[in-house]
């Protein structure tokens, strides 16, 4: 596995596989990998693509006071991780590698990033799509592999890449839990064992909902919300939002039907967490 440092790296890399006919395949990722991370990776593999990782902790996606100092880093088992998953190349850049001393540009997907995470977490989603803009002109991969349990960050994804015509397909991961039923994260690590299971009650109340949904054949979305807000307000836990939208636009939607999902997210002590059912 090719570990990379530079831009430059990386761009020599790509063009030398791409002269080899190879299909190029991404996953960005904030590093303290876990399953969640490395289904993405498999996918990838499993797609014939020439996989490219990188590890970036990116301090715009962060608020003033939220935990980008504290986020959790450790690259030596990050690397391990990557190279019994087969990846063939990561690219693990340095704050002044990806970021000038002058840096101005930022890209906004407007209207999608202000809804959900973002009324809670202002400015965020412009971070992450500066950030991927910027990964997806240095690796300039075919392919970007991204989970549905950042389901807003996935949807802001796609359509920053087609308004801004990027050439790549943004291939979507099914969200993988641990065993009780938490979807998986690398904050997890944050939670308190008395926490952690305060924190399972998000995945009960979506839980409760599909299966309202599949064995009730409950459609109605005001009734599937209630009935989950319930499951959460019973638990010692700060209900942020929990909302049935379409997945295409993110606005509210009266019935649950294909295309739509299920988004939640809560607070646990200090510890923010999301969650969500897609229907696709
Ligand atoms: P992060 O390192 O948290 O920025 O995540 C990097 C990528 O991994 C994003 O596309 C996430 O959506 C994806 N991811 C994180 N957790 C999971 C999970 N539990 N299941 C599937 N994908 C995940």
């Amino acid at each position: 596995m090719e570990i990379l440092k530079k831009k430059s790296q990386v761009r020599e890399l790509v063009n030398k596989e791409r002269s080899k006919k190879q299909i190029i395949g991404f996953v960005p990722t904030m590093g303290y990998l876990h399953q969640g991370h490395l289904s993405l990776i498999k996918k990838a593999k499993n797609d014939g693509c020439f996989t490219i990782v990188s590890i970036f902790v990116n301090p715009l996606q962060f608020g003033p006071s939220e935990d980008f100092q504290r986020y959790p880093r450790d690259t030596e088992r990050d690397l391990k991780l990557l190279k019994e998953a087969n990846a063939d190349a990561v690219f693990i850049p340095s704050d002044e590698e990806m970021y000038n001393s002058n840096h101005l540009t930022f890209v906004n997907v407007s209207k999608l990033s202000e809804k959900l995470e973002g009324s809670f977490r202002p400015g965020h989603f412009a971070g992450v799509c500066t950030v991927c803009a910027k990964l997806f002109n240095i690796v300039q991969p075919d392919r970007a592999y991204f989970g549905w349990k950042d389901a807003q960050q996935l949807i802001i994804i796609r359509k920053m890449v087609r308004d801004l015509d990027f050439n790549i397909s943004i291939v979507p991961v099914a969200t993988v839990r641990e065993e009780d039923g938490l979807a998986a994260s690398s904050r997890n690590v944050y939670l308190s064992p008395d926490q952690r299971k305060k924190a399972l009650v998000l995945s009960r109340a979506l839980q409760k909902i599909e299966q309202m949904i599949k064995f009730e054949s409950v459609i109605d979305a005001n009734l599937l919300i209630e009935e989950g807000k319930k499951i959460i307000k019973s638990e010692d836990v700060e209900l942020q939002y929990l909302e049935a939208v379409e997945l295409e636009n993110l606005e509210r939607v009266e019935k649950i039907r294909k295309n739509t999902g299920i988004l939640g997210a809560i607070k646990v002590g200090n510890v923010r967490l999301i969650d969500n059912l897609i229907m696709e």
